[in-house]
C-alpha cells in the first residue's frame, strides 16, 4: 500500500457522501472451529458501505477478505456482531430469507472461472439460467441477457460456450450472470486473479459500467495494488479487521484527489501502518498527546517524547 500521505493536515477535505448506508457491519466476529482449534477469521470488523459505491478490499492472504465476502453473500453466518445489508439482518435470517437474499439481493463472481459458468451452456444461456430459475418469461430473459452482454463488451460472444472464451471473457460473462436477477450488491472475490493485466482492465471496466448504469453496489477483493485507480474507495484489511482506507474523488473518468486514511473504529481503536511502527521503532506502548487539531504519537522510549522536554514541543510533564 502506498505511504500514508502527509498531505492530510493540509489536504482538501473529502466531499461528504450523501448516499444512504447500504452495508453496515459492526464488531463482526467469525470463528472457525477446526478440530480442537479455533481460527479467528474476523475479529471485530467494522465497515460501512454506501449504496452504489464501488469499492475494493485488499489485504494479505489470511486477513479475512473471503470470510467477509462469504458473509455478505449470505453463504456463511458470522459468529457474533451485527451485519445488515439493505433491509436484511444477516445474523437473523430464516432459511427462506437466506434463499431469497442469495437469489435476489446479491450476485457473486468467483476467482475460479470454471466455478462461475456451466460449460455446456452458451454465454447467453448461462446468463438466462438464473432468470429462468427466478421465473422470468423467455422474452425478458433473452432481452436482459443481450443487454448485459453488450454492457460487458461481449455482444458478439453470445453463442460461445465457455471453452471458446478467454479467461477474461469468461469472467465478464460471469459478471453478467451475477447481474442477471438485478441484485443490489455485486461481490467479486479475486475476479482478476487468473487473468492477464489487459483482461483485468476489461473486467474492471465491465464492473464500472454496470455500477454506473444500474447503481449496483460493487465490492471487489483483489491483490492488484493498482486497483485504487479503478474504484471509489480501497479498504485495507489486516488480521480480521479493516485497517486503512484510500478514498478517491473522481470527476468523470479522471481521478482528481486521493488520500489514505487509517480507520478509527467505534471503540476508538486505530491501527498504525506497519511502516510507521518500524520507522519509529514503536512497540507495546506509545505516548499520546492531544493538540488542538491533531494527536501526537511518540515511542515510549524516546527521550524527546512529550513529558521529556523538547525544544519543538511545549515540553511540560504529562
Ligand atoms: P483471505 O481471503 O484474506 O485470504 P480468509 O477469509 O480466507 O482470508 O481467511 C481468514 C482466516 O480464516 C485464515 O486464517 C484462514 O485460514 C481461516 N479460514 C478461512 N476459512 C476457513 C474455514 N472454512 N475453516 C477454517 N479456517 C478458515
Amino acid at each position: 500500500m502506498s505511504e500514508m500521505t502527509d498531505r492530510v493536515p493540509g489536504g482538501l477535505p473529502a466531499a461528504p457522501d450523501e448516499r444512504p448506508i447500504f452495508i453496515e457491519a459492526d464488531n463482526l466476529v467469525k470463528i472457525y472451529q477446526v478440530a480442537d482449534l479455533e481460527v479467528v477469521a474476523l475479529q471485530g470488523l467494522d465497515l460501512l458501505v454506501r449504496q452504489g459505491e464501488m469499492m475494493a478490499l485488499v489485504g494479505p492472504s489470511g486477513s479475512g477478505k473471503s470470510t467477509l465476502m462469504n458473509i455478505l453473500g449470505g453463504l456463511d453466518v458470522p459468529t457474533a456482531g451485527r451485519v445488515r445489508v439493505g433491509d436484511y439482518n444477516l445474523l437473523e435470517m430464516s432459511r427462506r430469507e437466506r434463499v431469497r437474499y442469495r437469489r435476489h439481493m446479491v450476485g457473486f463472481v468467483w476467482q475460479q472461472t470454471a466455478r462461475n459458468l456451466l460449460p455446456y451452456l452458451t454465454a447467453a444461456e448461462n446468463i438466462e439460467l438464473p432468470m429462468a430459475l427466478a421465473g422470468f418469461p423467455a422474452a425478458e430473459r433473452r432481452a436482459r441477457a443481450a443487454d448485459l452482454l453488450e454492457r460487458v463488451g461481449l455482444r458478439d460472444r453470445a453463442q460461445h460456450r465457455p471453452d471458446r472464451l478467454s479467461g477474461g471473457e469468461q469472467q465478464r460473462v460471469a459478471i453478467a450472470v451475477a447481474m442477471a436477477n438485478r441484485p443490489a450488491l455485486l461481490l467479486a472475490d479475486e475476479p482478476t486473479g487468473e487473468v492477464d493485466s489487459a483482461s483485468a482492465e476489461a473486467i474492471f471496466h465491465a464492473l464500472r459500467a454496470l455500477n454506473a448504469e444500474f447503481g449496483v453496489t460493487v465490492i471487489v477483493v483483489t491483490h492488484d495494488m493498482t486497483v485504487a485507480t479503478r474504484v471509489d474507495r480501497v479498504v485495507g484489511m489486516r488480521d480480521g479487521r479493516t485497517s486503512t482506507e484510500i478514498l478517491r474523488r473522481r470527476e468523470g473518468d479522471v481521478a482528481i484527489h486521493e488520500e489514505e486514511y487509517a480507520i478509527l473504529d467505534r471503540a476508538g481503536r486505530l491501527q498504525l501502518p506497519e511502516a510507521y511502527i518500524e520507522a519509529l521503532d514503536l512497540e507495546d506502548r506509545v505516548r499520546l498527546r492531544l493538540e488542538t487539531d491533531h494527536i501526537g504519537v511518540w515511542p515510549e522510549h524516546r527521550a524527546h517524547g512529550p513529558g521529556a522536554g523538547n525544544s519543538q514541543e511545549s515540553g511540560h510533564d504529562d
